[in-house]
C-alpha cells in the first residue's frame, strides 16, 4: 500500500469579491503518496493552483479556506492538520519541509538582492545555516546542483543578469535549498522557451531522485504529465473529476471531461488522429452549474446530472471518477 505524505480532505476555498462569492474549489479530496510525482491537471481557472496553495494556507484575502483538512504525515509517523497550525507554525513548514516553485521566475526573485543572497536567506530563515554569509557560501553548491555554469561567479549576480531559464533554475535552487519532503511545482515551465522547458523538467526529475522528494506538479500540459508523473488528478471547475495512474488516465479515461481534454491536445501516449475542441465554455464559479458542474458541456448529461453532485467512486484499483455513468 502506498503511504500518503499529504491527505487533502473535503477542501473548499472561496473568494469573496464584489461580484459575488467565487467557489474556486469545493470538496476537493485526494492523497499525495510518498516519493511519487502527482500531476494536478485541468484548464486555467479549474482550481489547481488554489488547491496547491491552500495546502500550506497560502490563500490571500479576499480568499478564504472555508472547509477541509490537510493531513500531513511526518517522518516519525505523527500527523498534523496543516490548516489548524498558526501562521508562525505553518511558516516553519513552508519553504522548509514543503517548498514551492512558482510559474514565473521573474516575479519569484527579488531584483534588489543577488541570487546567492536569496538562496542563502531561504536557508537562514529555517536555521539551516548560522548566518547569511554561510548561506551564500552554500548557495554556490546549490547553483552547481541546478546546473548553473560558473556558480562561484553567478552567485554574485542579480536576477536581471540571468536568462529566463537560469532564473528558473535559481528558483528551483531556492525550492530545494532546505531539502524539502514535498516540492510543489506550479506550472514551472510555462513561462519558458520550449527548448528550456525540457531541460528544466529533466532537472526537476533528477533533483527529485537525488533528494528523494515527493512532487506535486501543477500543469495544463499533458505532455509534461506523461514525461514526469506517476499519477494524475484531473480537476474541472473547482472539483476533482478523476484520479488515476498516468496509464489509466491516458489509456482509459473514464470521465467525459478527461476524455474530451485528451482529444483536445496531442496525446503524448497515443496516436494523433484529429484534435477536437470541448464545446461550451468554462462555467462561472460564482454561480456554478447545479449537480455535475460539467453537465452543460457533457454529451451524456441526463436529468440526474443536472440535480445531483456525483461523488468520487473507485472503479478499478486506484482509478476514481466522479460521474453518474459509473
Ligand atoms: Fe456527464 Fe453526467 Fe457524468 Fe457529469 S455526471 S460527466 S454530466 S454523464
Amino acid at each position: 500500500m502506498p503511504e500518503p505524505i499529504v491527505e487533502i480532505k473535503n477542501l473548499s476555498v472561496y473568494f469573496y469579491t464584489y461580484a459575488g462569492v467565487v467557489k474556486a474549489i469545493e470538496d476537493v479530496s485526494f492523497d499525495i503518496y510518498r516519493g511519487e510525482t502527482l500531476a494536478l491537471v485541468g484548464e486555467t481557472g479549474c482550481g489547481k493552483s488554489v488547491t496547491s496553495r491552500a495546502i500550506t494556507k497560502l490563500i490571500e484575502s479576499p480568499g478564504k479556506i472555508v472547509n477541509g483538512q490537510v493531513i500531513y504525515h511526518r517522518d516519525d509517523g505523527s500527523t498534523v492538520d496543516l490548516l489548524k497550525l498558526s501562521d508562525e507554525e505553518i511558516r516553519e513548514i513552508r519553504g522548509n519541509e514543503i517548498a514551492y516553485i512558482f510559474q514565473d521566475p521573474h516575479s519569484s526573485l527579488d531584483p534588489l538582492y543577488t541570487v546567492g543572497y536569496q538562496i542563502g536567506e531561504a536557508m537562514e530563515v529555517h536555521g539551516k545555516v548560522r548566518n547569511i554569509k554561510e548561506g551564500i557560501a552554500k548557495a554556490v553548491n546549490i547553483l552547481r546542483e541546478v546546473l548553473i555554469p560558473d556558480p562561484e561567479n553567478r552567485v554574485k549576480n542579480y536576477p536581471h543578469e540571468l536568462s529566463g531559464g537560469m532564473k528558473q533554475r535559481v528558483v528551483i535552487g531556492i525550492g530545494v535549498a532546505n531539502n524539502p519532503r514535498l516540492l510543489i511545482a506550479d506550472e514551472p515551465t510555462t513561462a519558458l522557451d520550449v527548448t528550456v522547458q525540457a531541460q528544466i523538467l529533466e532537472l526537476l526529475n533528477e533533483l527529485k531522485r537525488k533528494y528523494n522528494a515527493t512532487v506535486l506538479l501543477i500543469t495544463h500540459n499533458l505532455g509534461v504529465v506523461a514525461e514526469t508523473a506517476q499519477r494524475v488528478v484531473v480537476m474541472y471547475a473547482g472539483k476533482v473529476v478523476e484520479i488515476g495512474t498516468v496509464d489509466q488516465i491516458f489509456h482509459n479515461p473514464l470521465h467525459p471531461y478527461t476524455a474530451a481534454l485528451l482529444r483536445a491536445v496531442p496525446n503524448p501516449l497515443g496516436k494523433i488522429e484529429k484534435l477536437e475542441s470541448i464545446p461550451g465554455t468554462v462555467p462561472n464559479l460564482i454561480t456554478p452549474p447545479k449537480g455535475c458542474r460539467f453537465h452543460p458541456r457533457c454529451p451524456f448529461a441526463e436529468e440526474r446530472c443536472r440535480k445531483e453532485v456525483p461523488k468520487l467512486k473507485e472503479i478499478e484499483p486506484g482509478h476514481f471518477v466522479a460521474c453518474h455513468r459509473y
